[in-house]
């Protein structure tokens, strides 16, 4: 595998590549990684001739200053598990690489209503610098294929939007939710679960999955009011949203028989790790 901490190395090596011919698919991530984040890389392998990891903890999309600093860092495990991935190509850059001094601040976008709900409205300003490093990014890697995971449901949707405004030819591509046996969607914040959050945090997934059998017997708001209470009795957590939205839209979805396209989304606190999950409930 190839590392670049380097705009001009990185674009050198990847234009070098293009011109041969050469597939780009690129899948960002803030490190930590997990079998989650190589099941981009897998399918970024699959799909291209090059798969491109970006390692980078985008200081701009932390709304909350002390959950940036306890964000974990972990290069050198990250390096052999994209080793072993067989990732290309790994580019992780220092923060004045991505945002020079003399970058051109790029346009904000207007995403209307998909950043005012769940995510937007509990992370004031979160999408903005989501966009803004995903829009940089993809301004540097010039990828033919992106790779984002179900997971953040939200950031893939608002992504998808961007590349439309953009008039963008990048493919996105959406990976599904990889889980740990007993459920626990795998992310980079799990590690920080104390020993009796970890194992009370599969009930996340129990109740959606729950939620989506009550959902299609009983009215909608009987089965979201079931589901509330059950993560609310969680011991030392606390519940911060649980909604059911369009998966287009991501407004609200008042009644599942005439809706085409319902996600549930969920987001808690399990101690001061803030976890979120989501399940298509019907597409
Ligand atoms: P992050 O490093 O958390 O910013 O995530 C980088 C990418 O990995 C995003 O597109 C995520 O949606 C994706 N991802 C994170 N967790 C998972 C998971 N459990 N399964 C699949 N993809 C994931």
């Amino acid at each position: 595998m190839l590392l670049f901490h380097t705009v001009a190395s990185l674009q050198s090596y990847l234009f070098e590549q293009k011109k041969l011919g050469k597939t780009i698919g690129f899948a960002p991530t803030m490190g930590a990684l997990h079998q989650g984040h190589v099941s981009l890389i897998t399918a970024a392998k699959k799909q291209n001739s090059i798969a491109v990891c970006s390692i980078f903890v985008n200081p701009t999309q932390f709304n909350d200053p002390k959950d940036l600093e306890k964000y974990p860092r972990t290069l050198v495990s990250d390096t052999l598990i994209l080793e072993q991935a067989q990732c290309d190509v790994l580019f992780a850059p220092p923060v004045a690489e991505v945002y020079p001094p003399n970058l051109e601040v790029s346009n904000k976008f207007d995403f209307g209503a998909l950043t005012q709900v769940m995510e937007g409205e509990f992370r004031p300003g979160h999408f903005d610098g989501m966009a803004q490093v995903v829009k940089r990014l993809l301004d540097i890697v010039q990828p033919h294929r992106l790779y984002m995971g179900q997971k953040d449901f939200q950031q893939f949707s608002i992504v998808q939007t961007m590349l439309i405004l953009m008039k963008s030819e990048i493919e996105l591509v959406v990976c599904p939710i990889l889980r740990e046996e007993d459920g626990l969607a795998m992310s980079s914040r799990n590690v920080r679960l104390t020993s009796e959050n970890r194992a009370n945090a599969p009930l996340i997934y129990k109740t959606l999955q729950k939620l989506g059998r009550t959902i299609k017997k009983q009215p909608l708001e009987n089965a979201v009011s079931i589901a509330i209470a059950a993560l609310k009795k969680i011991p030392n957590f606390r519940f911060e949203y649980l909604q059911i939205v369009h998966g287009e839209t991501l407004q609200p979805v008042t009644d599942f028989n005439t809706s085409d396209y319902v996600v549930v989304c969920v987001a808690i606190w399990a101690g001061d790790v803030r976890l979120i999950d989501n399940e298509i409930l019907k597409k």
